[in-house]
């Protein structure tokens, strides 16, 4: 295997509407970085800048399945009112953090009804095919204490 990269890119992500859903040439943020074979990313655009140097450009789109997986209808699930204990309002498009058996996870308010909420703990961009601007702004060798949390420091 390839020895892993630190590799730091600005970028700019649409949806296949053409809406900008992020960026990171925007005033205060810094391009991200991230180290090769920890996951850092979505797999599509690691795979895309494998083999790529500082100061190259590419535009990439990836597919659903390389990058937040299909929308999974199994996690559109209606639970009852009575779980929101405490929460005055529940309106279609809250967020709130819930306790699974995986670790805390986002999930979104769907639908309300007067006896159950309906919730989706699917990824925000999931079921979606993702275009990516990107110019590799560095590329550097990771050190050992970073390849051992993997993650960059
Ligand atoms: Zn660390």
């Amino acid at each position: 295997m390839a020895q892993p990269r630190v590799v730091t890119i600005h970028y700019t992500l649409t949806n296949d509407q053409g809406e900008q859903l992020d960026s990171s040439r925007v005033e205060g943020r810094e391009p991200l970085s991230y180290l090769e074979g920890a996951h850092n990313i979505i797999s599509g655009l690691e795979s895309a800048l494998a083999e790529k140097a500082t100061g190259d450009q590419l535009t990439v789109s990836i597919e659903p399945a390389e990058a937040y997986g299909e929308k999974n209808d199994e996690l559109i699930q209606p639970v009852p009112r009575s779980a929101f204990e405490g929460v005055d309002v529940i309106e279609p498009g809250m967020q709130f953090q819930a306790q699974t058996p995986g670790g805390p996870q986002i999930v979104r308010v769907v639908e309300v009804t007067e006896e159950t909420v309906t919730i989706d703990a699917n990824h925000p961009l999931a079921g979606e095919k993702l275009h990516f601007d990107v110019e590799v702004i560095s590329v550097r060798e990771p050190s050992e204490e970073e390849v051992e949390h993997g993650h960059v420091h």
